[in-house]
C-alpha cells in the first residue's frame, strides 16, 4: 500500500503529471497506434508490471489502481485528454478511450471473493459458463415530459432508472416519455465464471460470479474457454417484491479480459516431485502399482482400473497438415448392473486426474451434457448461451453417470462432441461452436434395470449403436454369483469398514495396544500406493513432457491383431472390426507408453493394449451362436447370424405366404430350421418380431408380415 495514503488522506499528489509521464515514456506506440486507428480501435491496454516498475512512483501508482480504480481511470483518462495524447483526424474531437489494464500478478479465487474486495480493482481467474448475447444497453436516457423539457439520467447496470417527474424548473409534469434518439448506448453483454476444476478439490461445487462487460470487449469469448478476468468488483442491492433488502449481489465490472491460450500449468511439479515421478516411471511394477491406486477400497474389476489408467494417462492428438484433428483422448463406457461400484469408480477417476468434472446424465443444470441456448433471467430477456459438462471439462476428463438416461438433445450433440470434440450451437442469434476436448469415462445401467441372461447384450444396452462405437473400450458388467469373487469382496468390503470403525473409536478412545504403525499396517489393503495428489502430478507430468512413437514391433503387432480381427469372420464376410478399433488402439498403446514415459511404443506395449481389447471384445462382440468377434453387434445393435435369420425367416414367409401374406406357422419354422438354424432361435426370434411389430398373428399359428 502506498506509504502516507492512510495516514494522510488529503496529501496532494499531482497525478496528472505521474501518469503524463508514464504514457509519454511507455505507451508512445500504443497511443500513436490508438490515434490512427481511433474509433475502430477505442482501448489502450496497459501492463501492471509496466505501471508497477516505473521508477519511484510506480508501486504507488499501481496499488493506487486496485485500491481506487475509479480514481485512476479517470486520472489516466483526463491526462490523456488534456495533453492530447490520442489525436485523431477530426480536429476538435474529444476520442473517448477505455484504459484497460492486463498481467495482474495476483489472482483471487471466486470463493474467496468477500466485502472487502467491493471497489477494489481484482483479477480473477475461471471457466465461462454462460455468455448472452450482445446487445445493446442505454447508459444516458433522455426523456422529454409533454410540455417539451428534457431529463437526463444516467443508467448502470441493473434496472433501469426512472426520474420522479420533469426536471425542469416549476414544470410538474410527471409523465416522461424516453427518447432513444437522444440517448446513449453502449454494446453490452454478460458472462458467468465459476472456478475451474482443477481448483477444487475432492468433487466440491464450484462457484460462480457473473461479470460485465461492454463496448469493445463484448463478444470475444466463448463458453468453456478459459479467462483471466480483470475489473472492478461492484454490489449491486438487491430487492424482492419492491423493498430493498440490505444484502447486496456483486459483479465483477469487467475492466479487460485476458484468453488463456493454453493449457492452465494447473499442477505445480518441484524438482522433489520430477525425481519421484521419474523414479516410479522406471519401476519395473509401474502398472500395477498405478492400477492399485485407483480406487483401492474398490475390490476386482482390475481390467477396467486398467483401462481408466490408460485413460487417464491418453493417447496423443494430432494436428494433420489439412487442418484436421485426431484425437487423443480415449472415451471408456461402463456397463453394468446397479450396486458394482460404477458410481464410486467414477468420483474416485475425478481425484485422480488434474482436470476432471463428475456429472449425472440426468443433469441438473440445463445445459446438460453438451450446450444448450436459452433465454432466461440471467440474460435480462437476452439469448444465453450455457456451457455443459463436456465443453467445462475441456482438455480433462468428464465422468458421466447415468449415461442411459440423458437428455434426447444431448444424445445426438454427444456424436459431434466424442468424435470431433466441438459443439456446434445454432438457436436464435447464436451461433458457436464449442471446444469439447475431453475424455469421456461413461457409467449406464443395462436397459432393462439388470442384465438379463437370456437377451443378448446388444439388446440390453439402452444407447444407440453410433454412439457405442465411438467408445474406445466397453465394459460390461455382470453382477453374477460368483462364490469365490463375493467372498473375497465380502472380505474386503468388511476390512475396509472395520478398520473404519477402528479408527473412529481409537480418535474417540485410545484403545489399547493400538498404534499408528497398527492402523497403517491394517490400512494397507485399502490404501493406494501411489497418493492421489502424488498420482495427479504424475498424469500431468507424463502429458506434458510424454510424446511416444511407434516402434517397428509395436506396429506389426497391431497391425497384425488388427486383421486378425478383420479376417475372424472373413468367410462371409461381415465387417467384425472397424477402423475406429484400429485408432482406438494406437491411442490406448500410446497411453502405455506415456505410463512409463517412455518416448517408444514398444511391443509390450501393444501386447498390453490387445489383452485389454480383447476383454472388451470378447464381453460385447463376441457373438456366441457363430464364434466369431462381430463389431456390427456394436455398429446396428444386431449381429451377423442374427441378421442372417432375420433375413431368412422374412425370406421364408415370403415364399410360402398365400395371397393375403399369411403363412403357416409351424412349416416356416421348419423351413428355416432347415436352413441351419437352432429351432429355438429361430422361435425367440419369431416371437420378437411379432413382438416388435414386424409382424402379425392373425390366427392362431398363422404369421403375416407387416
Ligand atoms: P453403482 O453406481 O454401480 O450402482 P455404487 O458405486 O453406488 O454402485 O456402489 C454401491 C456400493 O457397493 C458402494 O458403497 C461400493 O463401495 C460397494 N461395492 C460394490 N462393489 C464393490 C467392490 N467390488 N469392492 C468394494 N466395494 C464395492
Ligand atoms: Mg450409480
Amino acid at each position: 500500500m502506498a506509504a502516507g495514503k492512510d495516514t494522510n488522506p488529503v496529501e496532494i499528489t499531482d497525478r496528472d503529471a505521474d501518469w503524463h509521464r508514464f504514457l509519454k515514456t511507455r505507451y508512445k506506440k500504443g497511443l500513436d497506434e490508438l490515434s490512427r486507428e481511433y474509433p475502430h480501435s477505442r482501448s489502450l491496454y496497459i501492463n501492471y508490471r509496466d505501471i508497477e516498475s516505473f521508477g519511484k512512483t510506480g508501486t504507488e501508482l499501481a496499488d493506487e489502481l486496485l485500491e481506487n480504480p475509479g480514481k485512476v481511470i479517470g486520472d489516466i483518462k483526463d491526462s490523456i485528454r488534456t495533453h492530447r495524447l490520442v489525436k485523431t483526424r477530426k480536429k476538435d474531437e474529444q476520442p473517448d478511450i477505455h484504459v484497460r489494464f492486463i498481467n495482474l500478478p495476483r489472482k483471487i479465487a471466486i470463493r474467496e471473493i468477500r466485502s472487502e474486495h467491493i471497489g477494489k480493482f481484482i483479477s480473477v481467474e475461471g471457466i465461462l459458463r454462460k455468455t448472452t448475447e450482445v446487445r445493446p444497453r442505454i447508459t444516458l436516457a433522455v426523456f422529454r415530459c409533454p410540455a417539451g423539457h428534457r431529463t437526463v439520467k444516467a443508467q448502470t447496470y441493473g434496472p433501469f432508472a426512472e426520474p420522479d417527474g420533469c426536471q425542469a424548473d416549476g414544470c410538474t409534469q410527471k409523465k416522461l416519455e424516453l427518447i432513444p434518439r437522444f440517448s446513449k448506448f453502449v454494446d453490452s453483454q454478460k458472462l458467468r465464471i465459476q472456478e475451474s476444476p482443477e481448483g477444487l478439490r475432492g468433487g466440491e461445487q464450484p462457484q460462480t460470479i457473473d461479470l460485465d462487460v461492454t463496448d469493445d470487449i463484448c463478444g470475444i469469448v466463448a463458453p468453456g474457454d478459459r479467462i483471466v478476468v480483470n475489473g472492478i468488483l461492484r454490489s449491486m442491492q438487491r430487492s424482492s417484491y419492491g423493498s430493498k433488502s440490505t444484502i447486496f449481489d456483486i459483479y465483477l465490472e469487467c475492466n479487460s479480459i485476458e484468453v488463456a491460450e493454453k493449457e492452465f500449468e494447473e499442477v505445480n511439479i518441484s524438482e522433489e516431485d520430477e525425481k519421484e515421478i521419474i523414479a516410479l516411471s522406471n519401476d519395473p511394477n509401474i502398472y500395477r502399482k498405478i492400477s492399485h491406486s485407483i480406487a483401492p477400497t474398490i475390490y476386482g474389476v482390475d481390467d477396467v482400473k486398467d483401462a481408466i489408467a490408460l485413460q487417464l494417462f491418453g493417447g496423443i492428438a494430432k494436428e494433420m497438415p489439412d487442418g484436421s484433428r485426431l484425437r487423443g483422448d480415449i472415451h471408456v463406457l461402463l456397463i453394468g448392473d446397479p450396486g458394482i461400484a460404477k458410481s464410486q469408480m467414477l468420483r474416485y477417476v475425478v481425484r485422480l486426474s488434474p482436470r476432471a468434472i463428475y456429472t449425472s446424465g440426468q443433469s441438473t443444470t440445463s445445459a446438460g451434457l453438451t450446450a444448450t441456448a436459452v433465454k432466461d433471467e440471467f440474460g435480462d430477456g437476452r439469448w444465453t448461451l450455457e456451457a455443459g459438462a463436456l465443453v467445462l471439462a475441456d482438455m480433462g476428463v468428464a465422468c458421466v453417470d447415468e449415461m442411459d438416461k440423458m437428455e434426447k438433445h444431448d444424445r445426438s450433440a454427444l456424436h459431434e462432441a466424442m468424435e470431433q470434440q466441438s459443439i456446434s450451437v445454432a438457436k436464435a442469434g447464436i451461433t458457436a461452436t464449442l471446444k469439447s476436448r475431453c475424455a469421456l469415462l461413461g457409467a449406464a445401467n443395462p436397459k432393462y434395470g439388470r442384465f438379463d441372461d437370456f437377451v443378448p447384450i446388444g439388446d440390453q444396452i439402452n444407447m444407440p449403436p453410433s454412439l457405442l462405437s465411438r467408445f474406445d473400450l466397453l465394459f460390461v458388467l455382470a453382477d453374477k454369483p460368483e462364490h469365490e469373487r463375493d467372498l473375497a469382496i465380502a472380505e474386503h468390503i468388511i476390512k475396509a469398514h472395520s478398520v473404519g470403525e477402528l479408527i473412529a473409536q481409537h480418535n474417540r478412545e485410545p484403545i489399547p495396544g493400538v498404534d499408528e504403525e497398527y492402523i497403517t499396517e491394517q490400512l494397507k489393503p485399502v490404501t493406494p500406493e501411489i497418493d492421489p495428489a502424488m498420482f495427479r502430478k504424475y498424469v500431468a507430468y507424463a502429458k506434458r513432457t510424454c510424446f511416444p512413437r511407434l516402434s517397428d514391433e509395436a506396429r506389426e503387432e497391431l497391425i497384425a491383431y488388427y486383421m486378425k480381427l478383420r479376417d475372424l469372420a472373413d468367410a462371409n464376410k461381415p465387417v467384425p472390426v472397424t477402423a475406429r478399433q484400429l485408432e482406438a488402439i494406437v491411442r490406448l498403446a500410446e497411453a502405455s507408453a506415456r505410463i512409463r514415459l517412455s518416448s517408444v511404443i514398444e511391443k509390450s506395449d501393444a501386447e498390453r493394449v490387445i489383452t485389454i481389447i480383447d476383454t472388451c471384445l470378447r464381453q460385447v462382440a463376441y457373438d456366441p451362436s457363430s464364434g466369431t468377434f462381430d463389431i456390427d453387434i456394436l455398429a446396428t445393435g444386431v449381429s451377423k447370424s442374427k441378421r442372417d435369420l432375420i433375413r431368412t425367416l422374412k425370406q421364408v414367409i415370403r415364399d410360402i405366404a398365400d395371397e393375403n401374406g399369411r403363412a403357416h406357422k409351424p412349416d416356416v419354422i421348419e423351413l428355416v430350421r432347415q436352413q441351419g438354424f437352432d429351432r429355438d432361435e429361430v422361435e425367440r426370434q419369431l416371437t420378437a418380431m411379432l413382438r416388435s411389430g414386424e409382424a402379425m398373428e392373425p390366427k392362431h399359428d398363422i404369421v403375416k408380415l407387416i
